[in-house]
């Protein structure tokens, strides 16, 4: 799943659109396997899951996999492998693309050294620049908010450590750290508004005083953040330390470099901003690491109390430039009806990662689940009758790159229409052929908690055939259809162009508190009972999808 604060971009700019309504569809007449053939997904996804397996090759055998890096190739094509080994065809890697380089610790090393030896629980950003060897330097914490305060640093930062965030207070961790949902809270998710048709968008929000404030007071921020990191840049400071922005006890959270990003010199234009995988934002890079938050704030705390510090930081990490494309694996289980095995059903979920860990939870777990899936309805033999295609994407964590230039490559894009004199731009809909001949497609990638329900994004239509096929797994805990929308994830690059794209309502056990994006998204936080139950409800979705006489119905775009 993606941050929070990428997230919010995203749903800001959906809300700057100019509005795209969703009208309803009748439903069509559904399908209901019997109950033999849910006896059987059932008895092989529980008793016979693969899952676990899956899972520890991916997390412990391939590792992190950090997009465009060498490990994010090797997933690519064990997944492709394994999925032909258990019978799939057309296992295949699609390239997208370009994305960028990849980037690969090499080693990493980092310690106080002077009062006195400090071990530091830390790790490199992505895409940080190496260190030149080992560098021994003296520690400065940089507490600037305004101009005049930044002035004070000058000539002081060359080749120095430099702690560059505010440290953070942290309470008494007293609520636990993972959760399941409760009755109440489903009754209340189900509850839930249509955001379709039950909350229209105004067409240009007006927002409150406090809004306003809060949006200046943050564009003032990412504007004196942009200039410390220009400034620490350009003063040649050594290596950049900053604090993890959430956790404690041994969690840090750690995402990708910054780059010093240029200025504009007419502020009026917009400015063209550098992604850490782009080759150009190496030499605006220092080299930058995310510390423990007990130990970033007792650096500071040593500090405020005079003591001198000198620290040994040693990272080492290979830029991986041969390659700027990127990819997807996809596998199939082709359709057997004559007239609808050109039809697709699509599952999946991103097989990228965070370099921290091994992208146990985000999202190892969603490409096992949906690999899973499939091995369960290909061991029985069963024979859908449209094609069931998996799709594992990369490019997730930087922004649903993968799965978007799948979509624009398969089914459509949204694209903006020349303006007429006087009129503002319209986002027209280009379809490509296969658009007609996607059914729906479901992801999974809230984390390990098993399934609880599905978020219908706003399709009301889908409401009885999606009742009908939680039925049998009542008693495995999932029962809740919600009209909400949720976000942040690969069925969103589906739902753009008016596709039916779902994604599961997942138990959140320790998704937020713990392990997406952290040191700590490791197997061992794996829940194997979700996971299993998780690909068997798949299993069954898919396979119902694949067999309707109908499609499953789609929002209609006005
Ligand atoms: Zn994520």
């Amino acid at each position: 799943m993606l941050q929070r604060k990428l997230l919010s971009v995203f749903l800001l700019y959906a809300f700057l659109l100019p509005t795209v309504a969703f009208g309803q569809a009748a439903a069509p007449a559904s399908y209901q396997a019997p109950k033999d053939v849910i006896d059987k997904i059932k008895d092989e996804g529980t008793n016979r899951s693969q899952v676990m397996q899956t899972l520890s090759y991916l997390t412990d055998v391939i590792g992190a996999r950090l997009t465009g890096s060498p490990q994010m190739k090797r997933a690519n094509e064990w997944t492709r492998d394994q999925m032909a080994k258990w019978g799939l065809q057309n296992a295949k890697l699609e390239a997208w693309g370009p994305f960028g380089r990849g980037w690969t610790l090499k080693s990493f090393d980092a310690q106080v050294v002077a009062p006195y030896g400090i071990p530091l629980l830390a790790y490199p950003k992505a895409w940080s620049p190496s260190t030149k060897g080992a560098v021994t330097a003296d520690v400065v914490y940089f507490n600037a908010k305004t101009d005049a305060e930044l002035e004070k640093y000058k000539g002081q930062l060359r080749g120095k450590i430099v702690l560059i965030s505010e440290p953070r207070s942290l309470k008494a961790v007293d609520a636990a750290l993972s959760s399941r949902y409760t009755d109440e809270e489903l009754t209340k998710l189900a509850a839930a508004p249509n955001p379709a048709t039950d909350a229209p968008r105004p067409q240009q929000a007006t927002p409150s005083p406090e809004q306003a404030q809060r949006f200046q007071q943050q564009q003032q921020q990412r504007a004196m953040a942009g200039k410390i990191m220009n400034f620490v840049l350009q003063e040649g400071a050594a290596v950049l330390l900053d604090n993890s922005r959430l956790g404690s006890g041994g969690t840090i959270f750690v995402s990708g470099a910054t780059v010093a990003q240029d200025v504009p010199a007419n502020p009026q234009d917009r400015p063209i901003r550098l992604s850490p995988q782009q080759k150009e934002a190496e030499a605006k890079m220092l080299p930058q690491m995310t510390v423990a938050t007990e130990h970033y704030n007792r650096l500071v705390r040593m500090i405020n109390q005079g003591e001198k510090l000198r620290m040994t930081v040693n990272i080492q990490a290979e830029y991986n430039d041969n390659d700027p494309m990127s990819y997807n694996t996809t596998a199939e289980i082709p359709g057997s009806d004559p007239k609808l095995k050109d039809e697709v059903v699509m599952l999946g979920g991103h097989m990228d990662s965070w370099h921290s860990s091994t992208g146990a939870t985000d999202n190892a777990a969603g490409v096992a689940v949906a690999m899973e899936a499939v091995r369960i309805l290909q061991t029985l033999g069963l024979k859908p009758r449209r094609t069931i295609r998996v799709g594992l994407w990369s490019g997730e964590e930087q922004g649903l790159f993968g799965s978007r230039a799948y979509v624009k490559q398969h089914f459509g894009e949204m694209q903006d229409t020349s303006a007429a004199a006087g009129q503002p731009a319209k986002r027209e809909l280009v379809k490509k052929p296969e658009y007609e001949k996607l059914s729906a497609y479901y992801n999974l990638d809230n984390g390990t908690g098993k399934i609880r329900g599905v978020y219908q994004q706003g399709n009301a239509a889908v409401a009885p055939i999606f009742r009908s096929w939680l039925e049998p797994f009542k008693d495995m805990g999932a029962t809740t259809l919600t009209l909400a929308n949720t976000g942040g994830t690969d069925h969103l690059a589906f739902d753009a162009i008016g596709l039916p794209g779902f994604q599961f309502i997942q138990d959140e056990i320790e998704y937020d508190t713990r392990t997406h994006h952290s040191n700590q998204d490791n197997y061992d936080r794996l829940q194997a009972d979700d996971m299993k139950q998780a690909a068997t409800i798949m299993a069954a979705f898919v396979y119902q999808t694949a067999m309707m006489d109908e499609k499953i119905p789609r929002k209609a775009m006005r």
